[in-house]
């Protein structure tokens, strides 16, 4: 039998009335003569909700107890999903990462999948299980412990299983109808793209399009998974959604593909370091250590050797980095006179594969930011994106102004 898998996000999993909306969708694909492979994420708000406690019991939290607790919403909707399946009459069981097993590294929080072997659900399938209805988000590490994939995770799990069972396509349910030029929610003109390249999804999902986990369209580019994106609102079709797929297989795009924003960033400045052979590795190397994901990094001209160095991070990371440069100070690696935070940033990033061949690009990013009086507090750049760090309180209107520069809500 060929294999399908299909992830059903959040709020296609909100309510009982929505497991069984999903279920109708699963039991069409078994009418097709597909095994099916449901991957779950928790319902809407419950890993929002779950890390909430975490953070009010231990600010500073063991990541090993934070996957623990996180990782058990995806529990209950597996089961309940493969209690709904059954109810229809489809043979069908729920698995835990631990059960399949999904083995991943041990860094907790943000773990990656080592291997996921197919023997026991392919058992399964063999004596006629229809539906495996798979917890996402979740793993075990080698020394046995549970892990989670980093927020997002289920879409990774999904296509993981997608490249490791071989399947057919992977189909993510959500609660949009495709990837758009921007997201919907804050731009009405945003207009859905029936295909997108790799490149240009991994970039825009790694600036914060939290359409799919980035991890994911990673996996997918490097297995060669079929990657569809759609709504579990729809009626079933074909051609629903958005194709994720090769550069090669796009006819026609614009030099821009997409706008994409990141709203909970931080600016953080250490003033007064020793500009000295070394002093970034002292800096960066006890950051990563912390477990902070530093995004940009900007070195100021020096003086009299000594130099600001400016990071930027995610704002709930502020408080771990905060502790690991007074950590690196106490022990004498590094020295700074002082840290400032600034916790009311945000990213705004354009993305395009079309950018490689087309110069401008940059300044006209620039020009329309100063034409809506947008201050820029970091700029970086690479071949296909270009990212500012700018004022939260100006996110939304440097998006929608990015999207009518470009010209965005026509196809190209
Ligand atoms: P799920 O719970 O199904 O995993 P997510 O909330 O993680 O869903 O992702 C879907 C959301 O991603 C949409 O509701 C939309 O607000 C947001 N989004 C951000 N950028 C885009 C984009 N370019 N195209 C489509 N959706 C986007
Ligand atoms: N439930 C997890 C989260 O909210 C994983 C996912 O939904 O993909 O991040
Ligand atoms: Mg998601």
């Amino acid at each position: 039998m060929p294999i399908l898998v299909m992830k059903f996000g959040g709020t296609s999993v909100a309510n009982i009335d929505r497991i069984s909306r999903a279920s109708k969708r699963v039991a069409l694909e078994v009418a097709n003569g597909y095994d099916v492979i449901v991957v779950v994420s928790a319902m809407s708000g419950k890993t929002n909700e779950l890390v909430g406690w975490v953070n009010e019991t231990s600010p500073l939290y063991d990541a090993r107890e934070y996957d623990a607790v996180t990782s058990s919403g995806e529990n209950v909707t597996a089961g309940l999903m493969a209690l709904r399946l059954q109810e229809m009459d489809i043979p069908a069981r729920s698995w835990q990462g631990w059960q399949v097993p999904v083995q991943t590294t041990s860094a907790h929080a943000n773990a990656r999948i080592d291997a996921i072997p197919t023997d026991n659900i392919m058992a399964k399938f063999a004596q006629g299980m229809k539906v495996a209805v798979v917890a996402g988000f979740q793993g075990v590490s080698a020394e046995g412990r549970i892990t989670t994939l980093g927020r997002g995770g289920s879409d990774t799990t999904a296509v993981a299983f997608a490249a490791a069972f071989g399947a057919e396509r992977c189909d993510i349910y959500t609660d949009v109808d495709g990837v758009y030029t921007t997201d919907p929610r804050i731009v009405r003109r945003a207009r859905k793209l029936d295909r997108i390249a790799f490149e240009e999804m991994l970039e825009l999902a790694s600036l914060g399009a939290k359409v799919l986990q980035t991890r994911s369209v990673e996996l997918a580019m490097r297995f060669g998974v079929k990657l569809r994106v759609l709504s579990s609102f729809d009626e079933p079709s074909d051609n629903a959604g958005t194709l994720v797929c090769a550069e090669e297989d796009i006819m026609e795009s614009n030099v821009v593909a997409g706008v994409a924003y990141s709203r909970d960033e931080a600016k953080m400045t250490l003033i007064s370091v020793a500009d000295r052979p070394g002093i970034a590795a002292a800096i960066f190397g006890p950051l990563a250590d912390a477990g902070v994901n530093v995004d940009m990094i900007v070195q100021n001209i020096s003086e009299e050797g000594r130099t600001d160095m400016t990071f930027s991070c995610p704002v709930d990371q502020v408080m771990r980095a905060q502790k690991a440069m007074e950590d690196a100070k106490a022990a004498g690696t590094i020295n700074f006179h002082d840290l400032v935070a600034d916790e009311g940033v945000a990213k705004v990033s354009i993305v395009g594969i079309g950018m490689r061949s087309h110069a401008g690009v940059a300044a006209k990013m620039f020009a329309v930011l100063r034409d809506e009086g947008v201050n820029i507090k970091v700029i970086t750049t690479s071949e296909i994106k270009i990212s500012v760090l700018i004022d939260r309180k100006y996110m939304e209107l440097a998006v929608q102004a990015l999207h009518d520069a470009f010209g965005l809500e026509k196809a190209g």
